[in-house]
């Protein structure tokens, strides 16, 4: 089975993101880049596949991203991934969500797939719309939001997150799935697997390697832009009740000002 897990380089959460005042894109170089959230689950899973079936099943990360992407692209390696695709090119900078899910297809028409792995969004932009994209452009079937996954042949069933539980959802290889939060324990990479990253094969595609048209991806191709942005204004000090034996009249009162009871 080959298996290929798309894996995200995105802004530390914990650093303060910045959008490029040139060309209002999020500027990637002024904070550290780590591996998408979810798809350390991706990779997981798609680990767990690979030891379950075994035989010639490979794990593939891809990776559509600038220079900087390949220290993630590192850490998915070293979890255990066989080897990986980086899809670079200077006229990919600002693809939007339709153009990215374009040039990722292009790279999977390349790398081929029996299952591609992402995580269901990711924690920069958040559209949660390439899985559905993606599945649309290489006319397979899509199972999202996966919090479990079998495969058994050409056989595909996911176990999908809903308000009441989940549902059971079938499909046939070749397929995509989306996999949620907590669906597994993405490991550490050991000492051992860090090491052994270093040697792994990253294959670098360009657009025209992947027969990605330049006028379809970045700012020239993107169907949506942003037009402008504004950073929300610092919260409001809260109000403090001081209790003088009356403070549940005065939080009554206060409430009430504010219509909430
Ligand atoms: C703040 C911000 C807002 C944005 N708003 C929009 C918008 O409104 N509309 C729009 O079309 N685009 C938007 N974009 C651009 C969009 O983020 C990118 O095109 C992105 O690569 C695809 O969208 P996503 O990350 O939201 O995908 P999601 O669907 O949220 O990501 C799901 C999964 O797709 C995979 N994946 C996503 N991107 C990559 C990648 N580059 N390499 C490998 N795997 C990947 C990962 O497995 C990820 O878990 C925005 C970008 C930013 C930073």
């Amino acid at each position: 089975m080959n298996i290929v897990v798309c894996v995200k380089q995105v802004p530390d959460t914990a650093t303060e993101r910045k959008l490029r005042s040139d060309d209002k894109t999020l500027d990637r170089d002024a904070v550290d880049g780590v591996i998408n959230e979810l798809d350390e689950y991706a990779v997981e899973e798609a680990l767990k596949l690979k030891e379950a079936h075994g035989g010639d099943t490979t794990v593939t990360v891809l990776t559509m991203g600038p220079a900087k992407a390949s220290e993630t692209i590192r850490k998915a390696l070293a979890m255990g991934a066989d080897k990986a695709v980086h899809l670079i090119d200077d006229a990919l900078h600002g693809s939007d969500a339709l153009s990215t899910s374009y040039a990722m297809a292009q790279a999977l028409a390349k790398t081929g797939f029996d299952l591609v792995v992402l995580g269901s969004e990711s924690t920069d932009a958040r559209t949660g719309v390439l899985a559905a994209m993606l599945a649309e452009r290489l006319g397979v079937p899509q199972l999202t939001l996966a919090k479990k996954v079998e495969v058994d042949g050409t056989a595909i069933t996911i176990e999908r997150v809903a308000e009441y539980g989940y549902d059971k959802v079938q499909a046939t290889l070749p397929a995509v799935v989306s996999v949620v939060e907590k669906i597994n324990d993405p490991r550490y990479p050991s000492f051992k697997g860090i090491m052994a990253a270093k040697k792994k094969p990253v294959e670098t595609l360009s657009i025209a390697d992947a027969d990605i048209a330049g006028d379809q991806v970045g700012l020239a191709g993107a169907w949506s832009e942003v037009a402008e942005f504004a950073t929300a204004p610092p919260r409001a000090a809260g109000t403090i009740v001081k209790d003088e034996g009356d403070g549940g009249t005065k939080t009554a009162d206060y409430l009430a000002t504010k219509k909430f009871i």
